[in-house]
């Protein structure tokens, strides 16, 4: 991190990804606008907008597990699609494999398609319930034009089915998404996205929805399927234990930026920031005497059409002082690889 970026009122890059660079965006935003009735057009001059991202900057190393945590609306999901060019960014650069793919059209994105894979987080609703599992998984391979013979087709189809342990694979090449179990359907899922063997995956809570009983082995399959594939991926969860245990890195957004930002030791076991703090105090552990409550973090995470000034963590932050409804903190480097955007470390 250089002087310069560090000293910068918008938000830094950090350079701390491991085994070289993937996927680097830089000062990413995606404000949608407010649709107005016709009085309101008239009576304000201000464009209302969701701000959902707020030029957000980080970079992700070859072979990293990246995780995007923080509660819902703080930005996660659209910052995922967005990094895929999935939603159109408002403005920012996003940086793949180290080229700018920020105003590549979607015809000049198509070769790269094959290197990113989204994974949902409703396996009963990403799959499209009239197709066979067959199909569901070669509509990349057909898409990309990646088999030549139905045969080959069929073979990469029950390879990869192998790999998620949906076996034997012939038993549902010719099933529907109904006639799996949930724990099945995402494995199917997961099959689809690494089946072109991508560089970059992102995860979109991939098990939020799943029974709690069969959570762990799908995380444990995806987990070795990236680093069976040499991927990278960004995994996004509200479940910081369930991230500590599995990313190298995580950064915590809250309405729309990211917090904090450093490996999992550091923001599960030592966390800076006011925000990550109260989450870590927020998780729940099997001890009744523990003063642990899910109560940590006062009221409700305010609008991101009308964000607080300055920080906007300082409506529930228990150390707001009068810096922090004026100055928005920039997310800077406080100690070798954790930053943290709190005016408390400025
Ligand atoms: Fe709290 Fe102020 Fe730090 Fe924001 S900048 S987290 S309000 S102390």
């Amino acid at each position: 991190m250089n002087s310069e970026r560090k000293d910068s009122q918008i938000e830094s890059s950090t350079d701390t990804a491991v085994g070289g660079e993937v996927l680097r965006v830089e000062n990413l935003r995606k404000w949608y606008p407010l649709r107005k009735g016709f009085m309101e057009t008239l009576l304000s001059k201000v464009e209302a907008s969701v701000k959902a991202v707020d030029l957000v900057s980080f970079s992700l190393g070859k072979g990293e597990i990246f995780a995007l945590a923080g509660e819902s609306g703080s930005g996660k999901t659209t910052l995922g699609k967005l990094v895929l060019r999935l939603v159109e960014p408002t403005s920012g650069k996003i940086f793949f494999q180290g080229k700018d793919i920020t105003e590549l059209s979607q015809r000049e994105l198509k070769p790269l398609r094959r290197e990113m894979q989204i994974i949902f987080q409703d396996p009963f609703e990403s799959l499209n319930p009239r197709m066979i599992i067959k199909e569901i998984i070669a509509e990349p391979l057909r898409v990309q034009h990646l088999a030549k013979t139905e045969e080959e087709v069929e073979e990469r189809v029950k390879q990869v089915l192998t790999e998620v342990e949906v076996v034997p694979p012939e038993e549902f090449l010719y099933r529907f998404p109904h006639e799996l179990s949930g724990g099945q359907r995402q494995r199917v899922a997961v099959a689809r996205a690494f089946i072109l063997n991508p560089s970059f995956v992102v995860a979109d809570e991939p098990v939020s929805m799943l029974d709690v009983s069969i959570r762990a082995e799908i995380v444990n399959l995806m987990v070795d399927m990236v680093r069976k594939h040499s991927a990278s991926i960004i995994f996004i969860s509200h479940d910081l234990a369930l991230a500590k245990h599995i990313a190298d890195r995580i950064a915590i957004m809250y309405l729309g930026k990211v917090m904090e930002l450093s490996t999992s030791e550091n923001v599960v076991d030592l966390p800076l920031h006011p925000y990550t703090q109260a989450l870590i105090a927020a998780v729940p552990i099997p001890d009744p005497e523990s003063k642990r409550t899910k109560d940590v973090i006062s009221g409700e995470i305010p609008s991101p059409v009308n964000p607080p000034s300055g920080c906007r963590f300082r409506t529930r932050c228990p150390y707001a002082h009068e810096r922090c409804s004026t100055e928005e903190p920039p997310l800077v480097e406080v100690e070798k690889g954790h930053f943290v955007a709190c005016h408390l470390y400025t």
